[in-house]
């Protein structure tokens, strides 16, 4: 097994390839693979885990609510979250290219019998208040009852704005709606807006962060809110298979990445910027400049034949991601500056002889 090293940041996988397809990709660092071995363990569905009763304590106090529960995947802890404040015949607002709506198999239908209302969004990724009103359906037996709007943050790797996260959400409370934040990359999302995760939290009942993307845990999501909301979600994650035992070896690395990892993630948002603003100068390819970007590139090939593009590319070492033209390349703590550097040369390479 490879383990990237705490010191050395390149955490090339163990053929020396740059694996770009998601941060979710990044091995655990010997230090926090020290701290997993030396974790004081229990068996967390009897409540017995100090270890994760420790993680669970310290990411309620960060995100500013009352309790916390730890779950195996961000899908889980969404779903859960969800589940607890909505019933059979109910409904969520949240917007079309949010994961709840767009990647978890419409779980909430699936299993809860709650349905997902998608909603258009802004280039900022953000909902308009307006829109959140108009959906919000009348009192009417033809129709379900919206009970939750569900937010995203960061969305593509965009840090929606405070204000506007907040205005989406001050009108889904004015309809009486509960808010629920899909905070899976909260920490970068508070790092680019130049907040902590509390202030983004603040608008939302229930808050999910995941351990597992830029803050390189090999598993593990936390689901934040109110004492009661997080005593349901724990009766949901017990039904769905969710119910861990001596869990407290993954709660060691999510404490590890909150005191070593969570205070560097702007390094992958720097990068990130080198990587965008290196590619925005190769012909043949249009890079998304938008502002409030975190740690991807987003990039569609322009000109060039994508599937010879990416073939190339993998020739070159890189793992990318391709759909049609359109890739998605995010930067993660294994990777350092001579990567960007690679990454940018294999680029300019592929394109030039696509
Ligand atoms: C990755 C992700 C999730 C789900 O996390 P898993 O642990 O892969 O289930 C949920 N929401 C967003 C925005 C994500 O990026």
């Amino acid at each position: 097994m490879y383990v990237g090293d705490a010191q050395d940041r390149r955490g090339h996988n163990s053929s020396g390839k740059i694996d770009l397809r998601s941060d979710t990709v990044t091995r655990p660092p010997p230090g926090m693979l020290a701290a997993m071995a030396g974790a004081e363990l229990g068996d967390d569905v009897f409540g017995d885990d100090p270890t994760v009763h420790k993680l669970e304590e310290r990411m309620a106090d960060l995100f500013g609510k009352e309790a916390a529960l730890f779950l195996p995947s961000g899908t889980q802890s969404n779903l859960c979250a969800m589940l607890a404040q909505c019933g059979r015949g109910e409904e969520i607002l949240v917007g079309r290219p949010y994961h709840v709506y767009s990647a978890e198999a419409h779980g909430t239908s699936v299993l809860g019998g709650i349905a997902l209302e998608p909603l258009a969004v802004a280039d900022d990724q953000a909902i308009e208040p307006e829109k959140v009103s108009a959906a919000v359906k009348p009192d009417d037996p033809h129709l379900p009852v919206t009970r939750l709007l569900s937010l995203e943050n960061t969305v593509s790797g965009k840090a929606v704005p405070l204000d506007r996260q907040e205005a989406a959400a001050a009108a889904a409370r004015r309809h009486g709606l509960a808010v629920h934040l899909d905070a899976a990359r909260g920490f970068n999302a508070a790092a680019a807006l130049g907040i902590d995760v509390k202030t983004l939290a603040r608008c939302a009942d229930s808050v999910s962060a995941c351990l597992s993307k830029g803050l390189g845990t090999p598993a593990g999501t936390v689901l934040c809110g109110p004492r009661d909301l997080i005593g349901r979600a724990r009766r949901y994650r017990k039904m769905l298979g969710g119910g861990m035992r001596q869990v407290g070896l993954l709660a060691a690395a999510g404490l590890y990445a909150l005191d070593h990892h969570a205070p560097r993630i702007a390094e992958d948002h720097a990068r990130a910027a080198q990587l965008r603003a290196g590619l925005s100068k190769l012909p043949g390819l249009r890079v998304d400049m938008a502002p409030n970007q975190t740690n991807m590139a987003l990039v569609t090939i322009d000109g060039p034949d994508p599937e010879m593009v990416h073939a190339a590319l993998s020739e070159a070492g890189l793992i990318c991601a391709r759909q049609g033209a359109f890739m998605r390349l995010v930067v993660h703590r294994d990777m350092d500056d001579a990567d960007i550097d690679r990454v940018l040369a294999a680029f300019e390479g592929a394109l030039s002889t696509a």
